[in-house]
């Protein structure tokens, strides 16, 4: 008997010793309480009874008893209060209020008296054991409840009732266990938290981060865009712009041209222009077989048209004769205004005939014309000089001025007729053999 009393003890300070071990290295290794892992387990897994509410001021008084702070007044006042609220408080409630009687008896024996009665403290905690059923685990497992079984393992062992002391440990153990169990994954659950805040928050910085990048490079990318189309309106206006003023500038060289080289009243061809063309025609049938002819006219007496009707008429009859003669031209001749009231008409592959028989159908296109609606006089005439030349090598100075003699000989044989310089030629010819015959 003696000997199971010893073994007992020895297995309840070791008992002792790994709660100290536990309480003061703050981790438990679950393989070191091999039954209690099965065991906290099953408690994990166990149907949940909510969390029982606690008055804060019971867990004020147990934790100054547990530390030795007692003010008895305070202590009575309070255990007072508890006791006669006693049909209202929740079974923790009352679980704890057992235990802080416990306690104050423990504390009030052991300084008054000198000895703890064991009996009486047990007497406490064992109903306030009945009540844990109607307490979840993870309440049960609190450093608060836990004190129970390690109260009543010290006064069982107290009172020899080693059996009980070491079921009593064993409880405690196992609920510690699972204390210590449910404050890891509470901490790791808190940390992962914490970590998954953190994260979500360097993500949110990273997200926002790359967001205003975006914005600056979307900024950066319309900037370019409204630059590149402010650029191309540029260039688009720039070269309209260009371009009017080119075509613009090309009409104005076209119409200085044309000027230059047209006769404004009539729209023929003027002096330079014909002193050009006639020049070019001339070299070009020198020392040819074909013929060119020229037709000098010079309208009768205009000086008295402009006189008696004005220069309006005078004008508009230079226009209607131009017209006129325009149209008796073949396509291959060419009419210009030497200037004045004189006109010039180029027939190429024409001999005097053929130049003579132009010039006399000009003269019956014009007779034919009515001028009776410009002024009371009817009659425009015209007197015609032909020059022709064939083979010979003349200029074009040459040729107009041949044209010129025989439209002055036109005039002096009473105008508003055609006079061809060879005619006169041969006739000069006559005149000089005969005064050469003469003695
Ligand atoms: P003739 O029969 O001998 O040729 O006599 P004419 O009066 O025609 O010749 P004259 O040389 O004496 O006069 C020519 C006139 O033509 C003088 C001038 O005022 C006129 N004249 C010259 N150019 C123009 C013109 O462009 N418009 C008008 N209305 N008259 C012009
Ligand atoms: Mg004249
Ligand atoms: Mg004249």
């Amino acid at each position: 008997m003696k000997l199971i009393t010893q073994a007992a003890l020895i297995v309840l300070l070791l008992q002792l010793t790994f709660i100290s071990f536990c309480q003061a290295s703050e981790s438990t290794n679950p393989l070191s309480v091999g039954e209690s892992i099965s065991d906290g387990n099953r408690l994990l897994h166990a149907p949940v009874i909510s969390i029982l509410p606690i008055d804060p001021d019971l867990l004020v008084l147990i934790s100054n008893l547990k530390e030795a702070l007692v003010d008895r007044h305070k202590v009575d006042t309070a255990l007072a209060q508890f006791t006669s609220a006693q049909v209202s408080l929740n079974a923790a409630e009352q679980y704890l209020l057992l235990v802080a009687q416990a306690l104050l008896k423990e504390h009030i024996s052991d300084k008054n008296v000198g000895y703890i009665n064991s009996n009486d403290i047990v007497a406490l905690l064992e109903p306030a054991a009945m009540l844990a059923e109607k307490i979840s685990e993870v309440q049960l497992a609190q450093p608060n409840f836990l004190k129970l079984h390690l109260m009543l393992a010290d006064h069982y062992a107290k009172l020899d009732k080693y059996d009980l002391a070491y079921l009593e440990k064993k409880a405690y153990l196992k609920k510690y266990y699972v204390y210590r169990k449910n404050k890891r994954l509470a901490m790791i659950d808190s940390l992962e938290q914490s970590f998954e805040v953190t994260n979500k928050k360097a993500n949110n910085s990273l997200m926002e981060s790359q967001n205003e990048l975006k914005i600056r490079r979307v900024a950066q990318v319309e900037g370019e865009k409204a630059t590149q189309q402010y650029n191309f309106t540029l260039i688009i206006s720039v070269a309209i712009v260009f371009i009017l003023l080119f075509f613009r500038q090309l009409r104005i060289r076209n119409k200085l041209i044309k000027l230059t080289r047209i006769d404004p009243l009539t729209g023929l061809a003027n002096r330079s222009v014909l002193f050009e063309h006639g020049e070019k025609m001339v070299s070009s049938f020198v020392e040819q077989p074909e013929e060119l002819s020229v037709l000098l006219l010079d309208i009768d007496h205009f000086k008295k048209i402009n006189d008696n009707f004005g220069h309006n008429v005078g004008d508009e009859i230079l226009r209607i004769v131009s017209q006129l003669v325009k149209e008796t031209m073949r396509s291959r001749d060419e009419f210009s205004r030497l200037g004045g009231e004189e006109f010039v008409a180029l027939l190429p592959f024409a001999d005097s005939n053929k130049a003579k028989a132009i010039a006399m159908r000009i003269n019956s296109k014009i007779a034919q014309y009515d001028f009776s609606s410009l002024m009371l006089q009817r009659r425009v005439t015209i007197s015609i000089g032909v020059a022709t030349m064939r083979g010979s090598h003349m200029s074009f100075d040459d040729l107009l001025h041949c044209a010129d003699l025989a439209m002055y000989q036109a005039k002096e044989q009473g105008r508003d007729t055609v006079v061809c310089y060879q005619n006169i030629a041969a006739v000069q010819e006559r005149r000089v053999n005969t005064n050469l015959l003469q003695p």
